[in-house]
C-alpha cells in the first residue's frame, strides 16, 4: 500500500487499521466459509452470526438495557429527521426541537411536515457557536429532540437535556459511542454510521420497546420501526457488509477497553489542541469553551 493518508474529514471518517484488515479478510471469505461477507445470504448462518455478535456487541459496549431495540436501518440519519415524526407526531401534538446546528435545523424542517415544532433553544444568534443555556419547553412536548454533537459547529452537550414531559430524542451521529451514554436517559437514539462506528449505508437506532409500540401504524412497511423491530432489521436486506464492519469496530471499541476509554482518548486527543488554541495570540478556537466538542 502506499503510504497511509490519515483524514481527518468528520465523515466518511478514518476507520481502525485492524478492523479494515480483518474487513479485507472477510471481504473474499467469512470466517473460513469461503464466501465473502457482501456475498452471504443474510439469512444464512455465517451472517447472522455476524449479526447477532454485532448486536450483542453493541448492547454490551452501551450498556443497553433490555428493553430497548437495536436496529439496524438504512437511509442514514437524514432519514431518521422524518421517520420520527411520521410516526411519533400527529398533526395536533407539538416536538420541541434544540436548534444547535443546520442538522438540528433540518430535523426541525422535516417534522414541521407532520405537526407543530417548538424551537425550545436556539444558538443561531452567533452562528451556533454555543450550546444555549437557555431552555424553554412547550408545555407538553411528544418528544424533545436534540443533536448531542454539532459536527460542523464544534460544539456539543455537555449535559444532555431534561424536558419534564415527552421523550428524549438524540442524533449523535457525530458522538456515538466516543464516552459512556445513559441509554435509559433516552427514548430514541439515532446515528449514522459512517463517523464513529463504520461505513455509511447503515444508521443504528436504539429505541425504547415501548417506544417502538406505539409508532404509527397505516404507514408504508418499510417506514414504521416495528417492522424492523419485529425481524432483526432483516424485513428486506439489511446493509450487511456495514453491519459486519460495525461489527468489527465494536471489537475493536471493546479491545481498547470499552467507551470510557474511548472518552479518556478523546479527552487526550483533544487536550493539546484545545491547550495550544487556548494559549494562542494567532488562532482561536470557533466554539465557546463551555460548549466545544471532543
Ligand atoms: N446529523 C449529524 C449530526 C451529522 O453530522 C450528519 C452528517 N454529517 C447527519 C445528521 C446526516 O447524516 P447522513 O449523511 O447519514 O444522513
Amino acid at each position: 500500500m502506499s503510504k497511509k493518508v490519515y483524514n481527518f474529514s468528520a465523515g466518511p471518517a478514518i476507520l481502525p487499521q485492524p478492523v479494515l484488515e480483518e474487513a479485507r479478510e472477510g471481504l473474499l471469505d467469512l470466517a473460513g466459509t469461503g464466501i465473502g461477507v457482501m456475498e452471504h445470504s443474510h439469512r444464512g448462518k455465517a451472517f447472522l452470526k455476524v449479526y447477532e455478535e454485532t448486536e450483542a456487541l453493541c448492547r454490551e459496549l452501551g450498556n443497553i438495557p433490555a428493553d430497548y431495540d437495536v436496529l439496524f436501518l438504512q437511509g442514514g440519519a437524514s432519514s431518521q429527521f422524518f421517520m420520527i415524526p411520521m410516526n411519533y407526531l400527529a398533526k395536533d401534538q407539538t416536538a420541541d426541537y434544540l436548534l444547535t446546528g443546520s442538522w438540528a435545523k433540518t430535523a426541525a424542517k422535516e417534522a414541521k411536515l407532520f405537526g407543530a415544532v417548538h424551537t425550545a433553544a436556539t444558538s443561531e444568534d452567533r452562528n451556533f457557536c454555543y450550546i444555549p443555556k437557555k431552555v424553554e419547553y412547550s408545555s407538553a412536548p411528544r418528544y424533545v429532540h436534540f443533536t448531542s454533537n454539532n459536527t460542523i459547529f464544534g460544539t456539543q452537550f455537555q449535559q444532555i437535556p431534561t424536558a419534564a414531559s415527552g421523550f428524549l430524542v438524540c442524533d449523535a451521529s457525530s458522538d456515538i459511542y466516543s464516552q459512556p451514554i445513559d441509554v435509559a436517559k433516552y427514548g430514541i437514539i439515532y446515528a449514522g454510521a459512517q463517523k464513529n462506528l463504520g461505513p455509511s449505508g447503515v444508521t443504528l437506532v436504539i429505541m425504547k420497546k415501548e417506544i417502538t409500540e406505539q409508532g404509527a401504524s397505516g404507514l408504508p412497511t418499510m417506514l414504521q420501526y416495528r417492522t424492523h423491530a419485529a425481524n432483526q432489521s432483516m424485513h428486506n436486506t439489511p446493509p450487511t457488509f456495514g453491519i459486519y464492519v460495525m461489527g468489527l469496530v465494536f471489537k475493536w471499541i471493546k479491545s481498547l477497553g470499552g467507551l470510557k476509554a474511548m472518552s479518556d482518548n478523546n479527552q487526550a486527543k483533544a487536550a493539546p489542541l484545545y491547550d495550544y488554541l487556548d494559549q494562542s495570540k494567532m488562532f482561536k478556537g470557533t466554539a465557546d469553551r463551555d460548549s466545544r466538542s471532543l
